[in-house]
């Protein structure tokens, strides 16, 4: 066994998202299992307990790749600290006691475990560990969260009301209690005291979690009496004098420490219970000089073209800055690194992909005869934007390579038929044709209009889902596999085994970010490298959709078709129900149709289905007497949710009071008002989706959120609704107000995970290293030239396999 090739396993794990890398031979969690089932090292001695954990961990192992994200980072670092453990107690045996002098300075290596870092002694050597920092490199990579600046420190003597200021003093008392008054407010109370004064400051915490005294009490420990303390923060006039409001406050060190010992800027790392701020900035500092051994990847002249300080200067400056400048070099460079290897990766990932496919042009000029006519039949001009979504995917069907295009447009903005004249030419070229959409509703609602359009081209269509009867089912496989049917329209349904194709040549998915990647996968892999064409209503943001989708190629719909009015807008709140009741009673009058949408309650199913129906109940029978409600809620069979939409659509229905968001597609043109009950519950682009559910017609059409959060930041968020019809701007306001996470859901979505770079504030570098890869990979696709850069990618290309199968 290979103690440092396990390590090294385990460490890169942790690095690249704890994805069960795939190596060459093996996932992550195999090679684990097989070292646990081994032996333990030659020359090892292990009691009977550790013997036990030994094997244990063999067979904890073999169950990693069913873990939630947060147990697979529990076991992982479990299994560092306790090799690391071992390890030592190893050492210890074989070498006796340590002997204090262990490492010479001289001898600094990166790999070197810090414990052997001078003034690091095994206790904190096991805290630091806590951290995941188990070497010198780790500590090097461990970037500060924050930086204090000192040149805003003042006495607490000169602090005046009004001025931002940073007073660093000694604790002299700390008490954290719940509020004699409210028994939801929990009260920090801290007095520091410089040379020229004391001053006491408070924070405060709202929320039943914080009255529990254990909690309190642990905040206490963070501020004992004698540490030193910054604290920064408005100047305000208080009960007991001048204070800080609400003042953000690090613990510098121990008693005595002098802060500005380590300059004027001081790093702030992130830390956990019982991990003291000073040992993790004096771990940082020992390990620094050995940021000189940080081999550089970057070509030199890229460097000095995008004038980029050199790795091991980053590290050190974004650690203890000399500057602001440079620290903001620093992290222009480090997070610079961050976008270029992934972008790198995609792009190289791509090229490779396209070096696979045969290239044989495939497809005959655009203008074919099946679309010459279907732009005949179509009742409406093409916008000119869906008009150049067209040309742009023509063009890719004519390139002998596969096309890989994300087509993105706001909710209304037509994609369906540009997905339709894809498909018409991919068929009027002999190939076979796939459209897979998310919900059986979904793909119903494309057949019809499929079927309306091309049974005038005599082109045949079927659909294929999980209620097509098994009959009809065997005769579209078999049809498939003949090559007489040039198009099915389906379901997951489609990605069956027993679905094949005789000559799959174009593959469109819509709503693709409700697929999962291996899903959008096996639909690609039933043809020869097929052209892909994927669609989404979700407005991403730009910039993330190059750091998702960097390999992809994106055509945007930015344009509505013509004589669409804005829906009108606004944030009601139950003051308002009255009116809101009038105005569906209008529009219902004028026979136009309502929808009324709920939120997920809690998630749970059964609360949910409760509060709906007794929802309906209520509109149905005190509300709207006079009109016919209906109900759509998630419990309801795919048919019997058809047959409700069907009915909407067919006008049997004036309201359709519906639970959750699943049928975001739906395209009933004669709906004029939507109401949406506890609109904060709503993310903003969700929201924004909901809308576009009406609107779809010439008529003005409304969107009503209703609300009865008091809070002014849920209410500002609603606000940007009324105000934005822009898809794209709305989801960039969903960005600033939740973070990329929440919006996309890191890890359906597989955003990464970035140390220090952000989607939000990074942009500009995001798009300097994007067209830096570019320029690289169309130079030297393999990065023969460099070595470095091509190890640092081989080390990532493990994590981004999965992704890899669809792109
Ligand atoms: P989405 O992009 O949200 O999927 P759809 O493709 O469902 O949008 O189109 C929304 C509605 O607009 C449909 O009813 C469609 O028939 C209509 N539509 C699409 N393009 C045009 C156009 N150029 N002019 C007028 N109506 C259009
Ligand atoms: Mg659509």
């Amino acid at each position: 066994m290979d103690l440092q090739r396990l390590q090294r396993a385990l460490s890169l794990e942790a690095e690249l998202g704890f994805t069960d890398l795939r190596g060459r031979e093996q996932t992550f969690s195999q090679f684990l299992q097989s070292v646990f089932g081994q032996d333990p090292p030659a020359g090892w001695t292990l009691d009977g307990e550790e013997r036990r954990r030994w094997k244990e961990l063999g067979s904890r192992y073999r169950l990693y790749p069913q873990l939630e994200l947060a147990e697979r980072q529990h076991l992982v670092a479990e299994t560092r600290r306790w090799l690391d453990r071992l390890r030592r107690q190893q050492e210890q045996a074989q070498s006796g006691p340590p002997s204090p002098a262990l490492p010479p300075p001289k001898g600094l290596s990166l790999e070197q475990p810090l414990q052997f870092l001078k003034g690091i002694g095994p206790k904190s050597a096991e805290k630091l560990a806590q951290l995941g920092l188990h070497t010198v490199r780790d500590a090097l990579y461990y970037f500060p969260r924050d930086h204090l600046d000192y040149s805003r420190r003042v006495l607490i003597r000169q602090a005046k009301v009004g001025e931002t200021v940073t007073l660093v003093g000694t604790v002299k008392s700390c008490s954290c209690f719940t509020s004699p008054k409210n028994p939801l407010l929990t009260i920090l109370n801290l007095k520091i005291a410089d040379k020229s004064g004391i001053v006491t400051l408070s924070r405060f915490y709202s929320g039943r979690q914080f009255a529990q005294r254990s909690w309190q009490a642990a905040l206490e420990r963070q501020y004992p009496k004698g540490a030193v303390v910054a604290a920064s923060g408005l100047v305000k006039k208080g009960r007991l004098g001048l204070t800080l409001d609400n003042p953000q406050l690090e613990v510098l060190g121990g008693e005595g420490e002098d802060p500005e010992r380590l300059g004027k800027i001081l790093p702030v790392y992130p830390l956990s219970e019982g991990i003291p701020a000073d040992l993790v900035r004096k771990a940082v500092q020992l390990a620094l000089p050995a940021a000189a051994l940080v081999e550089d990847p970057l070509p030199e002249p890229l460097k000095r073209q995008l004038q980029l300080l050199d790795l091991p200067l980053a590290l050190q400056q974004i650690h203890f800055p000399k500057t602001q400048e440079l620290l903001a070099q620093a992290r222009r460079r480090l997070v610079f690194d961050e976008f270029f290897y992934l972008q790198l990766s995609l792009l190289q990932r791509r090229q490779r992909y396209r070096a696979q496919a045969q290239a044989v042009p495939r497809y005959q000029p655009a203008r074919g005869e099946l679309l010459d006519r279907f732009y005949q039949i179509l009742p409406f001009q093409l916008t000119a934007a869906q008009q150049r979504a067209i040309d742009e995917i023509l063009a890719d069907l004519r390139d002998p390579l596969p096309m890989n295009r994300l087509l993105q447009g706001d909710v209304g903005s037509g994609k369906t038929v540009v997905a339709v004249a894809a498909l018409l030419a991919a068929i009027q070229s002999g190939w076979q044709a796939a459209l897979m959409a998310p919900t059986e509703v979904l793909a119903e609602q494309h057949y019809r209009k499929l079927v309306e359009w091309l049974s005038q081209l005599q082109v045949p269509v079927e659909l294929l889902t999980g209620s097509t009867p098994p009959a009809k089912r065997r005769e579209i496989l078999r049809q498939l596999q003949t090559g007489e049917l040039p198009l099915v329209v389906g379901t997951h349904a489609l990605i069956q085994p027993a679905v094949q194709f005789r000559n799959l040549g174009l593959v469109v998915i819509d709503e693709q970010h409700r697929f999962g990647v291996e899903q959008r996968a096996a639909l690609q892999q039933k043809g020869d490298h097929p052209d892909v064409l994927t669609m989404t209503a979700t407005p991403i943001p730009r910039t993330l959709t190059l750091a998702l989708h960097g390999d992809l190629d994106v055509t945007q719909i930015d344009e509505l078709p013509p004589g669409r009015k804005p829906v009108h807008t606004v944030v009601a709140r139950p003051g308002d129900r009255l009116q809101v009741v009038r105005l569906m009673e209008r529009e219902i009058a004028q026979g136009r149709q309502a929808y009324v949408v709920l939120p997920l309650i809690e998630e749970s199913e059964k609360l949910d289905l409760k509060s709906a129906i007794e929802e309906h109940q209520r509109l149905q029978e005190k509300v709207f007497p006079q009109f016919r409600v209906g109900l759509l809620h998630g419990r309801l069979t795919s048919s019997e949710k058809e047959a409700v939409i069907e009915a909407f659509r067919r006008r049997e229905l004036d309201i359709l009071v519906s639970t959750t968001v699943v049928e975001v597609g739906v395209d009933v043109p004669n709906a004029s008002v939507m109401l949406v009950e506890h609109a904060e519950r709503f993310g903003l682009s969700q929201l924004h989706q909901l809308r576009g559910r009406v609107g779809r017609g010439s008529d003005q059409a409304y969107c009503i959120l209703m609300t009865g959060s008091q809070s002014e930041e849920a209410l500002r968020r609603l606000k940007v609704l009324e105000q934005s019809h822009d898809g794209f701007f709305i989801a960039e306001m969903d960005l600033r107000f939740r973070g990329p996470g929440e919006v996309m859901g890191t890890r359906q979505s597989g955003l990464p995970d970035f140390a220090l770079a952000s989607l939000m504030d990074d942009q500009e570098v995001l798009q300097l290293a994007r067209q830096a890869a570019e320029q690289l990979i169309a130079q030297d696709p393999e990065l023969q030239q460099w070595p470095r850069l091509r190890r640092i990618l081989e080390e990532r290309q493990a994590r981004l396999l999965g992704p890899a199968l669809l792109t």
